[in-house]
């Protein structure tokens, strides 16, 4: 098959061709078999070709798929915001619907915008973020994330937002420990907002659990709690961007909810819909809509798309589905099965540095040093390989790294769908184990040259 035209992620790569999913399984054009030990860029939470989506999905498309959000509601718009104010913790009681996670994550930060305009505050209009996250690749949603390698050839149209340190306690951007360090990464949220000028700011915005920049990086305990707090004293409202912890994955249905806070606007996307269509949300607690409704009453954002009823009725079923097999609760319990085998393979490795995370979204971090800590050079890309060899092997697995060499630490995500069963992990695990052995083997050979 010609393939000349396709724009892929790296030009050159003689990438698979998918024809078909099953569970947690993919097949290629040759019916090679891979295990989905990514659900893609953390996405198919209910695995593929789930026949109650796919029996949705056309139930919908029989009826109508597309209306202008203008001109038409549909039951199943409705349906979805009505069921995500059930699910969600609080009252984050409205659902703005968008078409991916930059979108969601961008949409948040002009409600927050707007929620003080609203109230006759113009001067507040910038989200402080952190260094290592990751919250899309549109402009601002880029603006606001603090992944290097993503943001550098734009940066001189980027409004330089992120300004916090990540609350990386395997590497501590302070060199300190925890608890003695008593969370200064979260205390240095309050310095920058004195510094800037509490009525410059609109909002702070972080993954609760820290994704493709840094694998899986979860903060202590209290972390939180503190940053809400100086949230609450200086007027700045908190978005939770769950667009890869949300819907379960960490879980909790939100990864926010391991802690004690209550955020404001929380972006969701990818297991929203669990990758049978694209749709991402901003969901607006009541305190941040109320101004809203009394004001304006109209949100300025929205794309032609925004809550088509094909993609709000398949997000609907996929929530139902997640529902009826407890899929919450689920991957709290095979995630802390595979988070421990992973710490057994940690254990007798020379590589593995660290193993973190919560529910299924477990991170890997390789060292050349384990006590030391000490990353390899960047031009071994070992995570690359690592991938490189599993994919041969029939493993997918997903690269995590914010690309600042020296600060961030090279890693994987290793986040299956909600729906694996132990013996699957089993063999997710089984795989892992084989590649690491190779690159063990071959970086030794490399050592004794
Ligand atoms: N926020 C987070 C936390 C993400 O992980 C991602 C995607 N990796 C995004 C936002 C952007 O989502 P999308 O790729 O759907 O635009």
């Amino acid at each position: 098959m010609n393939r000349d035209h396709l724009i892929k992620p790296i030009l050159e790569a003689d990438y698979p061709m998918v024809k078909y999913g099953k569970g947690v399984y993919l097949y290629d054009q040759d019916n090679k078999k891979y295990i989905d030990g990514s659900s893609g860029a953390v996405t198919a939470s209910i695995g593929h070709g789930v026949q109650e989506i796919i029996n949705a999905m056309n139930e919908q498309a029989k009826k109508v798929s597309f209306v202008y959000r203008s001109q038409f509601t549909s039951e199943p718009a409705e349906a979805l915001a009505k069921k995500l104010s059930e699910i969600m913790p609080g009252d984050l009681n409205w659902s703005f619907f968008v078409n991916s996670g930059s979108e969601a994550t961008e949409t948040a930060m002009k409600i927050a915008i707007q929620y003080w305009q609203e109230q006759g505050v113009y001067t507040k209009t910038k989200v402080i973020s952190r260094w290592m996250s990751y919250h899309g690749i549109t402009m601002g949603a880029l603006s606001m994330s603090g992944h290097v390698a993503r943001r550098e050839r734009f940066v001189s149209l980027l409004d330089d937002l992120p300004s916090v340190s990540a609350p990386y306690c395997y590497r501590c951007p302070f060199n300190l420990t925890y608890p003695s360090c008593d969370l200064l990464c979260a205390s240095e949220l309050e310095r920058v907002i004195q510094r800037t000028g509490e009525d410059k700011i609109a909002a702070f915005i972080a993954e609760p659990i820290v994704g493709a920049s840094a694998a899986a990086l979860v903060p202590p305990a209290g972390y939180y709690e503190k940053i809400k707090t100086i949230c609450d004293r200086y007027n700045v409202l908190f978005i939770a961007d769950e667009v890869m912890t949300g819907i379960g994955r960490t879980g909790k249905m939100l990864a926010i909810e391991h802690w004690e806070v209550q955020p404001d606007i929380v972006a969701l996307g990818k297991g929203m819909s669990a990758g049978y269509t694209p749709i991402a949300a901003t969901l607006v607690s009541d305190r941040i809509m109320d101004p809203i409704l009394k004001g304006s009453k109209s949100i300025m954002s929205g794309h032609t798309y925004s809550a088509n009823p094909l993609s709000t009725a398949v997000a609907l079923a996929v929530l139902e589905f997640i529902e009826k097999h407890q899929l919450v609760d689920v991957a709290a319990d095979t995630g802390k099965y595979l988070k421990e085998k992973l710490q057994e393979i940690a254990k007798k490795s020379s590589i593995i540095g660290d193993v973190r995370g919560e529910g299924l979204l477990l991170g890997i971090e390789f060292v050349t040093n384990k006590i030391e800590k000490r990353s390899f050079n960047k031009a071994f890309n070992i995570s690359g390989l690592v991938i490189k060899k599993s994919m041969k092997k029939g493993l997918l697995v997903y690269q995590a790294n914010a690309g600042e060499e020296g600060v961030t630490g090279d890693a994987i995500i290793i986040s299956p769908p909600l729906v694996i069963t132990k013996k699957e992990v089993d063999e997710l695990l089984a795989i892992l184990n084989e590649v690491i052995d190779e690159v063990e083997e071959e970086l030794g050979l490399l050592n004794s040259l």
